[in-house]
């Protein structure tokens, strides 16, 4: 599995990795360190555990910004631990886990990464133990990590990690450079109200990291929240009768795929769900 580190701040890592483009968290503090999300399998977590352990003897409270696969499924690695995160996050664990794994081990069977595909099917997915409703603050010693949850975006509990003292956010796929947003078992609707969340912890300074992709700013995060504004605008129209569909694919910020999903999170039947 190819990583590098980068520095965004004293003491605040960010492990890049080849695979999905995905960047995972490191806060150090005097006494303590905090890990954000566990990587996609068992043994990406217990390889990211390593490279934490490399930079620091610390113990290490573990954060899920969400459920998804890449995110959440490397957590047994870290046990035991505090491992926190939304009380939904757990939900979706458990209801959607097995699924998942089996639904992402065909996903790189078919990619012809079967070593993937069995790391992900050996996983045993792990749950949080910690639950943070709506906002909480772990102290490591020296400097805090605040964590926030600003509704429904990405999915229905994704949370929201600030370090004061180094003007880093942590946004999880709420924001996601050089990919779309990925919009499957997203709420379109809500996710521009939960960047503003976001966007009310930054400054013109502010490190912002994404779920996948280099680290960006405020005004990166504030672009994408236009953009996904202009989907469900778009959408509303479809639906009013206003545009056509065609209309909507051609003025979406989005490519069609992306767009397609987010219409759908939109219209269908699931919009609600969870
Ligand atoms: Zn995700």
């Amino acid at each position: 599995m190819s990583a590098r580190w980068i520095e965004v701040a004293d003491g605040v890592h960010v492990r890049r990795h080849e695979e999905l483009d995905l960047s995972l968290g490191l806060v150090v503090g005097d006494d303590a360190c905090l890990v954000v999300d566990t990587g996609g399998d068992e043994a990406q977590g217990a390889e990211w555990a390593a490279a934490v352990r490399a930079v620091t003897p610390l113990p290490w409270t573990v954060v899920l910004t969400h459920a998804h696969f890449d995110h959440a499924f490397g957590t047994q690695a870290f046990l035991p631990c505090p491992v926190l995160a939304h009380p939904n996050c757990v939900d979706e664990l458990v209801v959607e886990g097995a699924e998942d794994k089996d639904k992402w081990a065909a996903h790189y069977d078919a990619q012809n990464q079967p070593e993937i595909a069995a790391n992900i099917r050996a996983t045993r997915i792990a749950l949080p133990n910690t639950l943070v409703s709506e906002r909480t603050a772990v102290d490591l010693g020296g400097r805090t990590v605040e964590i926030a949850q600003f509704g429904r975006g990405h999915t229905d509990h994704d949370l929201v990690l600030r370090v004061p003292d180094a003007d880093v956010v942590f946004a999880g796929d709420l924001v996601e450079n050089g990919a779309p947003p990925a919009f499957e078992g997203s709420f379109p609707a809500s996710w521009p109200t939960a960047l503003a969340g976001l966007l009310d912890l930054t400054g013109p300074d502010t490190v912002v990291v994404p779920g996948h992709g280099e680290p960006v700013d405020a005004a990166f995060v504030a672009a994408q929240r236009a953009e996904i504004a202009a989907v469900v605008e778009l959408t509303r129209a479809l639906t009013a009768g206003s545009v056509t569909l065609e209309d909507v694919f051609r003025d979406s910020p989005f490519p069609a795929e992306a767009t397609r999903r987010a219409i759908g999170r939109l219209t269908g039947r699931n919009r609600s769900a969870r």
